[in-house]
């Protein structure tokens, strides 16, 4: 018998659902995608086939296998990442969804958040959560799935029915209905999860009227929580984490005060807090970052709901250029932006201002503003909200991050790089390995059944791709994002 070669990651994210096969070195041998139906059934309301989700998880995992020519018994363990907040029901008794999945994205408990906030108890969920009580987070998603699908308290009473996150549906199917797992960093998304007793908390349950008996087991997001035989001999389930904390633990930031930048449709900022619980006095969240060798490590977030998508909609929607990447050379083409600020508040203003009536605003256009200024707006936008949320970390926690480590889609963006470096006073550092989220599930998975011995033996698997180091002048850094936080406060509470 051969030692197992690989960790299969299953990185089941909000528009594709992805497989990869990861060697002892974390190189990917093989990577499959299948991209899955957004549903749209009503303005600001999105929702997925759980069941779509499931099969396509399976099928990207058996190519992955296949394409790498690796049999089971080849797979040391699974590492399972997953699209946060976003959550199933589904029927115990036949493991089939009673309803679509309600996407994190889905604004559907606005009100049920609104009448939360005119009850106080707010104060409560950000005291016992870490969190904000917005309708991105799971809690009033299933509230609500109780409250108006047909049968379905009366059937979660009789402890009939089964909630759970993403990662919780798939280790699910994975068990063929055995396990209903979630490990603490998706459980800390929920809003019903004590992030101190890291347990479901009664007087929130009570709450929201929610059973026990609903939820899943939480387990540490490293070590053995089951096994499946779906692909032939048993493999461990042994890895598991929210994508964004497993993009976290892929970045390698172990230590207290580094931190990430995922830019893709949105952006989301993570800092390593250590093992205290950081509690936010400036618009971010408090949440739990991964639970190992039996310490748990917690992180500082800020969300940000619109990045890449700024470009996205310049390109589909205003039709100012033909793709994303041209955005480089067009930004590039001119000094600067002519005084034109860009402030993409499509949905409203996620952290650090939490405002769900601001509205994207372009502000300072002259008769000399073209198409380029504009693109250039719409790039140094992210980049200034990025600053925001490492100015509220900084205030939060006493430290600024020595450098940022990025990725996501909108990272291959060299003039976007190097904004970021220049308005944060921070050197931006670009891995070779566009693959962090998956390879985070992977080293958790891999770590906890010794396919890797410890943190310092994945030390020698990081490669910085590129580093932009801060070069504009702090005076003129400081009088650019002056004028960034005027503009901001142009957007706000417009759509009131
Ligand atoms: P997600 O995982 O959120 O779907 P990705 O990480 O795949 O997102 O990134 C896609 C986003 O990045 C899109 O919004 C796109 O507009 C943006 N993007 C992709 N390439 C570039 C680029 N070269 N410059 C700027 N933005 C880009």
């Amino acid at each position: 018998m051969h030692a197992p070669e690989y960790v299969l990651a299953l990185d089941q994210g909000t528009t594709s659902s992805r497989a990869i096969l990861f060697d002892s070195n974390g190189h990917a041998r093989s990577t499959a995608n299948m991209e899955f139906k957004q549903h749209y059934p009503r303005p600001g309301w999105v929702e997925h086939d759980a069941e779509e989700i499931w099969h396509s998880q399976r099928a990207v995992a058996e190519r992955a296998l296949r394409e790498a020519k690796a049999r089971p018994e080849d797979i040391a363990a699974i590492g399972i990442t997953n699209q946060r907040e976003t959550v199933v029901l589904w029927d115990r008794e036949t493991g089939k969804p009673i309803h679509p999945a309600i996407v994190w994205q889905c604004r559907r408990t606005a009100p049920m958040c609104d009448r939360i906030r005119q009850e106080g108890f707010d104060k409560t969920l950000r005291r016992k959560t870490g969190l904000m009580t917005d309708a991105y987070f799971s809690g009033t998603k299933i509230a609500w799935l109780l409250e108006h699908v047909h049968g379905a308290r009366r059937r979660a009473e009789q402890g009939d029915l089964c909630a759970g996150t993403i990662d919780s549906w798939l280790i699910w199917n994975l068990t063929r209905g055995v396990a209903h797992s979630t490990d603490v960093s998706n459980a800390s998304r929920t809003l019903l999860f004590n992030i101190r007793t890291l347990d479901w908390d009664q007087e929130i349950l009570d709450y929201f009227k929610i059973p026990r008996s609903l939820l899943p087991k939480v387990h540490p997001s490293s070590g053995v929580i089951a096994e499946t035989d779906l692909f032939g001999p048993r493999i461990p389930i042994a890895g598991i984490a929210g994508d964004q904390q497993a993009s976290l633990f892929g970045h390698q930031c172990f230590k207290r005060g580094a931190a990430k930048n995922t830019y893709g449709t949105g952006l989301f900022l993570l800092m390593n807090a250590g093992t205290k619980i950081p509690r936010s006095k400036s618009g971010l969240v408090g949440t739990v970052a991964w639970r190992r060798d039996g310490k748990t490590t917690y992180a500082l977030e800020g969300s940000v709901f619109i990045a890449g998508a700024a470009l996205q909609w310049l390109r589909d929607e205003v039709k100012l250029l033909d793709n994303a990447a041209d955005s480089e050379k067009m930004a590039e083409s001119v000094a600067d932006t002519g005084g034109v600020y860009f402030v993409p508040a499509f949905v409203g203003l996620g952290a650090p201002h939490w405002d769900a009536y601001a509205r994207g605003t372009i502000v300072g256009i002259t008769r000399g503003t073209n198409r380029h200024h504009l693109v250039r707006a719409a790039l140094e936008s992210i980049a200034y909200q990025t600053r925001e949320v490492v100015d509220a970390m900084t205030r939060d926690s006493g430290a600024r991050p020595e450098v940022l480590r990025v990725d996501g889609g909108a990272a291959r963006n060299n003039f976007l790089c190097q904004f970021q470096a220049d308005i944060l006073g921070v050197p931006v550092e670009r891995p070779r390995s566009t693959e962090s989220t998956a390879l985070g599930a992977a080293y958790l998975a891999g770590l906890a059944v010794g396919f890797w011995k410890d943190e310092a033996a994945l030390a020698p698997h990081y490669h910085t791709q590129r580093r932009f180091e801060p070069e504009m002048k702090e005076s003129r850094r400081e009088e650019l994002y002056a004028g960034w936080k005027r503009a901001v406060e142009r957007s706000k509470g417009w759509a009131r």
